[in-house]
């Protein structure tokens, strides 16, 4: 019998197989899909040390003006969701007023600049280096208050955290992208994360590496989880395996099978879309057209164009509106050519109202764990979400920050 059963191959249940197995524990890794397909393959490929804040919800009066009455593209919202999302949403209001945002920060700020260090030694075990850069990524401005609004932010986070960075004039913009098609007001230049260019190939990497070490990885659906005798079983395509432990890695779907077991995790997600382009003259970086809210990354299939946060129902039909007007700004800055899939990709951030991830046993029920909720930057935090899980789940150590991460609703 295993040890373990991890549901989720996402980059977070990867994360997890891979640091348990580490610490010596047999562990079964089960996924309705191949590794790395659904939330960790859609996503902007950073990670991100530099995010020493969690991304809090907007507080001004201007700023919610602009969301409500769609001014903004960073985040856009459908009235037929928001009954359901009332209350995540208002307690993430809460936890984002500025004193508790930089509580919450301390925590924060103690993973995201360990997550390269983390990715680090998977990435050269899976030979994955090629789809590596370690150049950082570029904020760009149209507008010079923007511009400035954002140095002055950029430099208290440098300041509080150690982030670095690097403030560019629109000429030194310029000689950094030269595809650029206009001219720009500057620039933050974030030089410490690294980008991916294919984050489902490397997930699907660290899914052979972990194979590679004798783990097992069988499809299965995470639904048929129960338990059985002092451990837990669940159906997969080769039968029902069992361990004493399971582990819920299941991205914006982790609830569906908390909620069986009746836990009350107010999870909410933020839908975002991406689309790739064949660039006639693309970036050499990849950027945020910051007031445009689109993200522009260099990957292996093309120019991934992404989007900010869409409120919708979690099986709502696309409404590629974001989209759309993230891309017209985005074509204005490079000539970003055709599309190379008939249709965009979606997917959904999985949030939790206090920014962090749930990263701890399950109340009250021997052998099953939590390590879901990383919101905006679950492919940056797998790896050292894992590695803090298998502490706690394997007595190694036993980490500190992991207390902050326990559970946290009744
Ligand atoms: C547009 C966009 C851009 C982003 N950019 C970044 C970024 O640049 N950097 C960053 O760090 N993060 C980013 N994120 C966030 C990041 O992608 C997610 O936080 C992360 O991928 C979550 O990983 P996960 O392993 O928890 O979930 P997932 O990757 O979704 O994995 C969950 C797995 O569970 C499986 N599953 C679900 N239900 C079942 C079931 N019943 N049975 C069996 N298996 C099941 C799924 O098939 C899936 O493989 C972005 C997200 C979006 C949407």
């Amino acid at each position: 019998m295993a040890q373990t059963l991890v549901l989720g191959a996402g980059m977070v249940g990867i994360g997890t197989a891979l640091a348990l197995q580490e610490r010596g524990q047999e562990v079964v890794l089960i996924d309705r899909r191949g590794p790395g397909e659904e939330t960790s393959y859609g996503n902007a490929g950073i990670i991100q040390t530099e995010a020493a804040e969690p991304v809090a919800m907007p507080r001004s009066l201007g700023a919610l003006f602009a969301i409500a009455t769609g001014r903004t593209n960073d985040v856009v919202w459908h009235l037929r969701a928001l009954p359901e999302h009332l209350r995540p949403l208002a307690s993430y209001f809460r936890n984002s007023a500025p004193a508790r945002h930089r509580r919450i920060a301390q925590t924060y700020a103690r993973l995201t600049r360990r997550a390269t260090e983390d990715h680090a030694p998977l990435i050269e075990a899976a030979g994955a280096e090629a789809l590596i850069r370690k150049e950082g990524f570029l904020v760009g401005f149209r507008s010079p208050h923007a511009f400035d609004r954002e140095r002055r932010s950029a430099e208290s986070i440098g300041r509080d955290y150690g982030v670095p960075f690097a403030a560019l004039t629109g000429d030194e913009l310029g000689r950094k992208q030269p595809g650029l098609r206009r001219a720009m007001a500057g620039a933050i230049h974030w030089t410490g994360p690294w980008t991916c260019r294919d984050p489902g190939g490397l997930v699907a990497a660290y899914a052979t590496l972990f194979a590679a070490r004798g783990g097992r990885i069988l499809r299965g659906d995470a639904m048929t989880l129960a338990p059985r005798g002092a451990g837990w079983s669940c159906t997969t395509g080769e039968g029902p395996v069992e361990a004493a432990n399971a582990v819920i890695a299941l991205g914006p779907w982790s609830t569906a099978l908390t909620k069986r077991f009746g836990y009350r995790v107010p999870l909410f997600r933020k839908r975002g879309y991406h689309r790739h382009f064949a660039p006639v003259s693309g970036p050499a970086i990849s950027m945020l057209d910051a007031e445009n809210g689109a993200f522009l990354a260099v990957m292996d299939k093309g120019i991934r164009v992404t989007t900010g946060a869409e409120i919708t129902g979690f099986t709502a039909p696309p409404v590629p509106r974001q989209l759309e007007r993230g891309l017209a700004g985005a074509r204005e800055l490079f000539d970003l050519g055709e599309p190379v899939e008939p249709a965009p990709w979606l997917g959904h951030r999985p949030c939790l109202p206090d920014m962090l991830p749930l990263v701890c046993p399950a109340p009250g029920r021997k052998g099953l764990w939590f390590n879901f909720g990383h919101g905006h930057q679950g492919f940056t935090l797998g790896p050292t979400t894992g590695v803090l899980l298998a502490e706690l789940m394997t007595g190694d150590g036993g980490s500190e920050i992991a207390e902050n991460l326990a559970y946290r609703w009744g």
